[in-house]
């Protein structure tokens, strides 16, 4: 079985797998917050664990704040900059953000705000040239600039050093959406002179519903939940300090898995090379741009992806389209759409997306498996 599909969510790292085993034999299971012994021991593990997080991401101790995941960060960082907004009212995301940012700028723009959408060129990389023309002609009126650092579907990687450079010159606050790059690529909070970042536990190998959020100003953060008071007031709940542990062995493992980042490039390259001497017709999205080591997005134009995943998933191997259906037609994604992708390739494509330790035979074995489905549906193409 091979499990191709870590951007839409990892499994459990074996790390953390055996970390909660021996955690569960152990406790302490108590509120972090309680003032009796059960209650600092159990404290101390979970600003351990914050720590380690801090550490691993470049931040300071105070910088890290744990919530439930890269939604919940975005909401916060929305929330803290925009509701006491009087002056400016320009929200800049661009054509390639996850519903997470488009979703919520969306609910600004119903608050008096308008949202502009910035470019992103054929290379699925964002118009930097209009975002620099936008900051100088409106920069005094931009309230947010909230802009990712690596696709989801594409793993192509953003310009977000010079997006924040832009954003500094005019004093914008910039939320860089990390979701994706953290934990794929080496990552450093403070050498990037972030305002705001923010993770998924469950992109990470740690559990599912764990995140954070990286602020440089804490002091500054108004908590989306207020509830009582704690993560030193930033965010209310009583947290989850188990799965927060395992934020920072989840970072932990990924830290020490960075060495395999060239051999895993050079073998991604070398398995869409294989690939495309197959069927010369091949497209990989993004493929002349700097993208993520792990993230292979890959079309047979006039196939479609569906199919292809299904006979994917027929030999064991689970990948994603990303692409909606309507009406038992696949739709090209609204990523590629803003890359002005035709629905030729758009409707055909496969989301192949591995980690920092997926053994490099993986991919021997779906070059093989892709060329077989190719070979297959190019018989019958579907569209
Ligand atoms: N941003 C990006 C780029 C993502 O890929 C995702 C999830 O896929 C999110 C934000 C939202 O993350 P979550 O659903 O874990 O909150």
């Amino acid at each position: 079985m091979i499990y191709a599909d870590y951007n839409g969510s990892a499994p459990l790292s074996q790390e953390v797998r055996d970390y909660l085993i021996k955690r569960f034999e152990k406790g302490p299971f108590a509120n972090p917050n309680a003032i009796h012994y059960l209650g600092a021991k159990t404290l101390m593990g979970m600003e351990n664990a914050r720590a380690v997080c801090a550490r691993i991401l470049g931040a300071e101790f105070d910088q890290v704040v744990f919530n439930s995941g890269a939604t919940e960060g975005i909401s916060t960082i929305f929330h803290t900059v925009l509701s006491n907004e009087k002056n400016k009212k320009i929200i800049v995301t661009s054509g390639i953000e996850h519903s997470a940012i488009v979703n919520t700028a969306q609910y600004y723009a119903t608050r008096g705000f308008t949202v502009k959408c910035l470019p992103v060129k054929a290379d699925g990389i964002i118009d930097l040239e209009t975002l620099e023309q936008w900051i100088k002609e409106e920069g005094d009126n931009i309230a947010l600039v909230a802009i990712m650092a690596a696709n989801n579907e594409t793993g192509v990687i953003q310009p977000c050093k010079e997006i924040n450079i832009l954003c500094q010159q005019k004093n914008i606050p910039y939320l860089c959406d990390t979701t994706q790059y953290i934990g794929k690529t080496p990552f450093n909070f403070k050498e990037m002179d972030l305002d705001y970042a923010v993770c998924s536990g469950h992109k990470l190998g740690a559990m599912p519903g764990t995140g954070i959020l990286l602020v440089k100003n804490p002091t500054c953060l108004l908590p989306l939940i207020i509830g009582g008071g704690q993560e030193k007031g930033l965010r209310g709940g009583t947290q989850n300090y188990l799965g927060n542990e395992t934020l920072a062995v989840a970072l932990t493992a990924i830290e020490k898995n960075f060495v395999n980042l060239n051999a895993l490039t050079e073998k991604r390259l070398e398995f869409e090379d294989t690939v495309k001497k197959a069927f010369p017709e091949v497209v990989i999205i993004g493929e002349t741009s700097p993208r993520l080591a792990t993230t292979t997005y890959i079309a047979l134009p006039g196939i479609h992806g569906q199919a292809v995943q299904i006979e994917l998933e027929s030999q064991d191997i689970f990948v994603t389209t990303s692409s909606a259906c309507s009406d038992n037609m696949p739709v090209t994604s609204k990523v590629l759409k803003a890359m002005g992708t035709s629905d030729q390739v758009g409707r055909g494509v496969v989301r192949i997306s591995l980690c920092l330790n997926s053994p490099l035979s993986y991919y021997d074995q779906l070059s093989e498996a892709l060329i077989k489905a190719y070979t297959k549906l190019s018989k019958v193409k579907s569209f």
